[in-house]
């Protein structure tokens, strides 16, 4: 099975603040590897024209990859989204 077929089976019920947070924005135009935009499996980071890096966190799978990735700047404040809200894995 495709990983979207997967993912497609995921509900999330997205809260109005984010959990994933970029630490100083201004980090992320030096930063040349811009490692967040390919590593996240769900796509979160997304690199605008101008050089900053939109977070869309409704769609967080919550698998921990951003805060190892973001290595050079550690420019990632992860945490999991409050309680009651995320990702609801579903099997099979
Ligand atoms: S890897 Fe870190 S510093 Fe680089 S663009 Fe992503 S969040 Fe910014
Ligand atoms: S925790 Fe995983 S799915 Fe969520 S933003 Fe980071 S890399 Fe993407």
């Amino acid at each position: 099975m495709r990983i979207e077929d997967r993912l497609f089976a995921d509900r999330f019920r997205a809260d109005t603040k984010s959990h994933l947070k970029i630490i100083d924005p201004k980090i992320c135009h030096k930063c040349s590897g811009k490692q967040c935009t390919y590593a996240c499996p769900a796509k979160v980071y997304t690199q605008e024209e101008d050089g900053s890096v939109r977070v869309a966190y409704e769609g967080c799978l919550e698998c921990g990859t951003c805060r190892i990735i973001c290595q050079e700047y550690k420019n990632i404040n992860w945490a999991y989204p409050r309680g009651g809200f995320g990702i609801l894995f579903k099997f099979g």
